[in-house]
């Protein structure tokens, strides 16, 4: 089953070198002399990590092979890197030159010496604590780019800021989004021809998505291409007007945009030297409901892969994945690009697997649809159709239409999300981090504007886990894999089963191997070829972000970045619980070869679960389950059960205090990102909503109780 495939980037490279200045000999000038014909020839220098997937292919394979499917049971930790935040870490860190440089939970940015995990610099850009209830998933942040002695990170409150690679102070920041607004910047940047291009997200909040282009040494801004149109049908002075107008205004509906439109570009940004395209993928509607949204249409340019001219923004091609999406099935996974054998031919194609269960193979020059399958259970949709590109949908799923509740697979979390997929040239292998789970979409009985919070206009009650019960419904219901899938033959070659979801994005190496840390807490090598388990260690914490691999004085190194949260550390804190509740301890971990240093585990924290008696009726509780799903469950857990990083209310120590009403009507812990919720509730609501959580301790308690 071995395909050998060439490298996309080699053919290129000297086609880069008249466009693109400086060369690698530059390295010598300082950290991070990286630029387009460094990056565009990284397959010379196999121990670097120079962008977030590695090359401008994105494909997240290691051409090492010193680690490999012989000796990798020989693997052990030679350092760790102890991280100052206890929030969801999900970024990829790049090595240049023996430097590692990563961002972390609230947007800060460390560069360690990659040999022995000292720090060199760390640089905290303040984001405003508040700023955490304007992200639907945590306040995380998925990596740094850098180029020409710069580190370029893009921070939770919309700044994208450049740093010297030296010492970590700022070069230039630029605000990049309306801070009146709930956008918020959690993807890594990406560098191309002297152009640093990065989005936002914030569409389950009512944002207009767009993705800018700033010039790398100044700040500039150079372009902007809005995803959907603008509320006023004005056109907006940049490059996205002529196509919006054109193509996508007729695709919405005539009474301007209720709330923002969505299609934010908040993860996945490539750029392809070969055809000199730039591909971003778009997320879903705002609000989700097409009910909400005016006429029924396509609406452009939503949950879509676009390809743009990275030097002026302009319109290429675009292919839409999910016309008219209202089940939150954004695009913006993570885009790789490779070289594939199709019916005999070798075609420059571009591989996703979003939220919507179907893998597509896109040729990347056309925006061609070559092929798509389901690569997980998929009930909104039976198939693609070949000559149109559209899905070829079930009517019931359409729940806006029908007025039904519709539930349905994948649900809001899709059955891939931002957790990167690799693929290996050498096994002709996509590996896939899969979630299988199931969701219900009802569309709310009123809709308008809201002060803060989610603003979907769907029924958010529906999927209420209420009960300790319904949270075990919620765990029976959902399972995660790794699929190796073969894009050629359109069919999975092998899976790993996972107890529970949100597992960590993957690397893939030539030395036959396959990594991926789970939610449960370990980091496991799996043989390339047949998905043969090789290893696995325990880490203490979830992993959720994707490993690396880099080679320092002949040693090949994997690094990965742990520490709990997320999504699945958050809003699905019930399914995830499945693979047990992990603490966050937020480490950067670096293994080798006979590595032989070991990890601490710091003391637990845990609270006593001692609520106050409960005194309020069963309809006051009701109502607070209610209002608690509505403006609490998203982070600290559904049911009042965190799954780690946000506090558990049960056991809170302010039930049956005063303080409460001041934290929640006041907002005395602002700091610490728990903002006030007065402009959503009032006082009463607020008490029914701490009887809720106070019944729900007793709940637990009572369990505990009768247990062994
Ligand atoms: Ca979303």
């Amino acid at each position: 089953m071995a395909i050998r495939i060439m490298p996309a980037v080699v053919i290129t490279a000297a086609l880069l070198v008249a466009g693109c200045g400086q060369g690698a000999q530059t390295a010598a000038k300082g950290p991070a002399q990286v630029d387009g014909v460094r990056i565009v020839n990284a397959d010379s220098e196999p121990g670097m990590w120079m962008s977030v997937g590695r090359t401008y292919s994105e494909q997240r394979f290691s051409p090492l092979k010193q680690i490999n499917d012989t000796n990798a049971g020989q693997l052990g930790l030679t350092w760790s890197f102890d991280l100052d935040t206890a929030r969801g870490q999900e970024a990829t860190p790049l090595v240049v030159d023996g430097v590692m440089y990563f961002s972390t939970a609230w947007s800060m940015v460390k560069a360690l010496d990659a040999k022995t995990g000292r720090a060199i610099w760390q640089y905290d850009p303040k984001v405003p604590r508040e700023y955490g209830v304007k992200v639907c998933c945590d306040v995380v942040n998925r990596g740094v780019a850098v180029w020409n002695g710069k580190v370029y990170v893009g921070t939770l409150d919309g700044r994208l800021i450049a740093l010297d690679a030296s010492n970590g102070q700022p070069v230039w920041s630029v605000q990049t989004t309306d801070t009146t607004k709930p956008y918020a910047i959690t993807g890594a940047p990406r560098v191309a021809k002297g152009k640093v291009f990065i989005g936002n997200g914030g569409a389950e909040f009512g944002v207009r998505g767009y993705i800018s282009a700033y010039d790398a040494e100044s700040g500039d801004m150079v372009w902007r291409f809005y995803t959907v149109p603008g509320a006023t049908g004005q056109p907006d002075n940049a490059a996205s007007d002529k196509m919006l107008a054109e193509k996508a205004a007729s695709t919405w509906g005539d009474g301007g945009l209720v709330l923002g439109g969505g299609g934010t570009v908040w993860d996945a940004i490539v750029y392809d030297p070969e055809f000199d395209l730039l591909y971003f993928g778009t997320g879903n509607a705002s609000p989700w409901t097409q009910g909400y949204r005016g006429k029924i249409g396509d609406n452009l340019f939503l949950a879509s892969i676009v390809a743009v001219k990275p030097d002026t923004g302009e319109y290429v091609w675009h292919y839409q994945e999910v016309p008219g999406d209202e089940w939150d099935f954004t695009s913006v996974q993570p885009i790789i690009l490779a070289d594939l054998p199709i019916n005999g031919e070798t075609r420059k194609v571009l591989l996703h697997a979003p939220k919507n269960g179907f893998f597509y193979v896109l040729d990347r020059e056309t925006g061609e649809l070559i092929s798509a399958d389901p690569f997980a259970p998929v009930t909104w949709a039976s198939s693609v159709d070949k000559e149109t590109g559209r899905p070829v949908e079930h009517p019931e799923a359409r729940y806006s239409q029908t007025g039904k509740p519709w539930r349905g697979t994948p649900g809001p979390q899709g059955a891939h999300n931002w957790n990167p997929m690799a693929f290996s040239p050498d096994t002709g292998l996509v590996y896939i981090p899969v979630n299988v789970l199931t969701s219900t979409y009802v569309q709310a009985a009123t809709f308008g504007e809201r002060a803060m919070g989610f603003n979907t206009g769907l029924d958010r009650g529906a999927n209420a886990t209420s009960g300790l019960a319904a949270v075990q419904a919620a765990m029976d219901g959902a399972s995660s894999h790794l699929l190796a899938w073969d894009p050629v033959n359109r069919k999975e070659a092998w899976r790993v089963e996972h107890p529970g979801p949100g597992n960590g994005g993957v690397l893939a190496t030539a030395g036959n191997l396959v990594l991926q840390g789970t939610f449960g807490g370990n980091f496991v090598i799996y043989r390339a070829d047949t998905g043969e388990k090789l290893w696995s260690t325990p880490v203490q914490t979830s992993v959720i972000a994707a490993p690396m691999s880099y080679e320092i004085d002949g040693e090949q190194y994997v690094a990965v970045l742990v520490g709990t949260g997320g999504a699945f550390g958050l809003t699905q804190g019930a399914p995830s619980l499945k693979s047990g509740p992990m603490r966050n301890i937020s480490r950067m971990l670096a293994f080798k070869l006979g590595g032989t240093a070991t990890l601490v585990e710091p003391a637990p924290v845990a609270r006593a679960i001692d609520p106050p008696p409960l005194t309020a009726t069963a309809a006051v509780v009701a109502d607070g389950s209610r209002l608690y799903t509505e403006n609490c469950g998203v982070c600290h857990g559904a049911a009042a059960i965190s799954v780690g990083i946000v506090p558990d209310l049960r056991s809170s120590p302010y039930l049956s205090d005063d303080d409460y009403f001041d934290i929640v009507l006041n907002g005395t812990l602002k700091e610490r990102g728990m903002v006030s919720f007065a402009p959503m509730i009032n006082r009463a609501q607020a008490a029914a909503i701490r009887s809720y959580v106070i019944s729900q301790a007793h709940d637990t308690k009572t369990v505990r109780s009768a247990g062994p």
